[in-house]
């Protein structure tokens, strides 16, 4: 047994003397918001906290999400004892199956949390090998090795949410990942400030806290604002379809808007795989609790007098292939949009990166009928689970650490929350600004960066995890912007060319460019017998004919297809 869960109050001894540094390594989480993964190490034992997964950029092309670089850990493998998970979004438990795989290790999240990853793990087909350990942020801590790990409420956009404390031989560190201050949540605790206090009363080292909201002013709104606008809307909305999307996890907000449904006596009709499963997961818990009759299979939804339905639908973020997405083109199998129908967008409306695909969706719904409500028209349709500046300031007012490292954001919220907390009066040197891979040492009271150990993104491809590289996906964006050209060259026994066969995908129309394909064949003929002292050598051989057929090509066209040289041998 590597770990124990004590009662409240009862003695923990670290059985160790303080002189070892505490080790703490982003593996994650700090400069791109996504992908959380925080190491804790101090001797012969690391902890982790959260294990996400990151989102693809635009230029990786086919990535379907990215998985923080564990390296290091494979490498410590035997120091890693447990992961604990602040809460139930993607990018703070996505990587979980992926990284179980090669590590095994105790895992501990609040009820709700351990459902989702539940489902995640159940994918996998990983549930029945997983040690998955229940905390109650009401009860007691966890002691592991020299570590004794505690949760507190927090507030965010998904309910169970918490921050976690950690009592180092080095001093008290609170790891407060994504939060904000609600005390009148939907299907959640207020943010419990009590135990916080408690928690910091004997001094705290390092506080870690979510960086997102640093540069806006003011305090994040509470979920229970938005309460009435369901209502209204399908008032408005009488008699016509009703669709909302909203990102699954957002349980609260399921919860506000399946509520109003039932209200305005409209069954509820979900589709989107992540939906599914997270309602599967809330309802087997309790957190939505509505008559069964209340949800109607989308199978069904044809049955039904469209203007007594509510659909809930995936696609708050524009993806082309999700539900609303398909609803949209017309291509969905059960959900048919109707003319009039109100679709209501309860999410943020700015996420990083994916504008562009939202206002395309919102225009094709616009165009095929529909009235569609925004967040950004109607501002209280979203409210934010991240907490802004007058919630961080708050934070770190309840917990006076020493130093403070922000967390959850980029490198410019980083800044804007080394700022605003050396505005109030902190050091500039006391605030850690890490990046990913970046590593601070705590000992005898004073603080140093490690070195920076270099990180690279793991691409999972469908099931491919780890073996599409960089280098694929630079090639990948080379084809989707310059096309592909080919040269099969096949060589005699005598080491003479046979034929020189030019194959082209997306880069020129073969028909209109007969006179450049001969002479793109005449050039690989040429570089042929100029570099044939290096025939033994294929590999340089072939790349000395590719850079010949690149440079010709650049210069007739100005554009740079992936060239690929092939040599066959008959
Ligand atoms: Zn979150």
């Amino acid at each position: 047994m590597k770990f124990k869960f004590l009662q409240e109050g009862e003695k923990f001894s670290q059985n160790t003397s303080g002189k070892l540094p505490l080790k703490i390594l982003t593996l994650g989480g700090t400069t791109g918001v996504t992908k959380n993964m925080t190491v804790y190490e101090y001797g012969d034992d690391i902890i982790i906290v959260d294990c996400g997964i990151g989102f693809p950029d635009a230029e990786m092309l086919g990535v379907d999400v990215v998985l923080p670089d564990i390296t290091y850990l494979l490498e410590n493998s035997h120091k890693v004892k447990a992961l604990f998970v602040t809460h139930g979004h993607d990018d703070h438990i996505g990587a979980i199956p992926f990284v179980l795989k090669d590590l095994k290790m105790p895992v501990f999240a609040t009820r709700l949390v351990q459902g989702l990853i539940q489902v995640k793990l159940k994918e996998k087909d990983m549930l029945s090998g997983t040690s998955l350990r229940m905390v109650d942020p009401e009860g007691g801590p966890v002691a592991v090795g020299p570590f004794k790990v505690d949760y507190f409420r927090v507030n965010h956009s998904v309910p169970d949410s918490c921050g976690i404390s950690i009592d180092t031989p080095q001093g008290m560190v609170i790891h407060c990942a994504d939060y904000k201050f609600d005390w009148t949540p939907v299907l959640d605790k207020p943010f419990d400030v009590a135990k916080v206090s408690r928690l910091c009363q004997n001094g705290v080292t390092l506080l870690l806290s979510d960086c997102l909201g640093a540069t806006t002013e003011g305090y994040a709104r509470s979920e229970k604002t938005i309460e009435d606008s369901f209502d209204s809307l399908l008032e408005a909305a009488h008699g016509k379809q009703f669709f909302v999307t909203t990102v699954s996890s957002n349980v609260s907000r399921l919860e506000q808007a399946i509520s109003s449904a039932v209200k305005h006596g409209r069954k509820v009709v979900f589709s989107g795989r992540a939906i599914d499963q997270v309602v599967e997961v809330a309802i087997k818990l309790g957190y939505l609790n509505f008559p069964q009759d209340t949800f109607i299979p989308k199978e069904k939804s044809r049955r039904f007098n469209q203007s007594e339905l509510m659909y809930i639908v995936a696609g708050a973020y524009g993806q082309p292939e999700s539900a609303i997405g398909r609803i949209s083109r017309g291509e969905h199998k059960d959900i048919e949009l109707l003319d009039g129908a109100y679709v209501v967008f309860s999410a943020d409306p700015n996420p990083p990166g994916v504008r562009d695909d939202v206002e395309t969706l919102i225009d094709r719904l616009i165009l095929n009928g529909a009235v569609v409500i925004e967040s950004e028209i109607q501002g209280n349709l979203h409210v934010s689970g991240h907490g802004l500046k007058g919630d961080l300031k708050l934070m770190a007012a309840l917990c006076k650490p020493k130093y403070y490292m922000p967390i959850g954001g980029t490198v410019r919220h980083m800044r804007a929350y080394a700022n605003m907390i050396s505005d109030m009066g902190v050091k500039k040197e006391n605030i850690f600004e890490l990046l990913e891979g970046d590593s601070i040492l705590l000992s005898g009271g004073t603080s140093k960066k490690g070195e920076r150990l270099s990180l690279s993104n793991v691409y999972v491809d469908g099931r491919l995890v780890g073996d599409v590289g960089e280098k694929v996906i630079e090639d990948r964006n080379v084809l989707s912007t310059n096309g592909i050209m080919a040269a099969v060259v096949t060589v005699k026994k005598d080491k003479e060319i046979n034929a020189v066969d030019i194959l082209t995908r997306g880069f020129i129309y073969v028909k209109e460019s007969q006179s450049l394909i001969s002479d793109a064949s005449n050039v690989v003929r040429n570089a042929f017998s100029q570099n044939k002292k290096d025939y033994g050598n294929k590999g340089l051989f072939r790349s000395n004919l590719e850079k010949a057929l690149s440079r010709f090509l650049y210069k007739k066209t100005g554009r740079e297809p992936l060239v690929l040289v092939s040599i066959i041998e008959v």
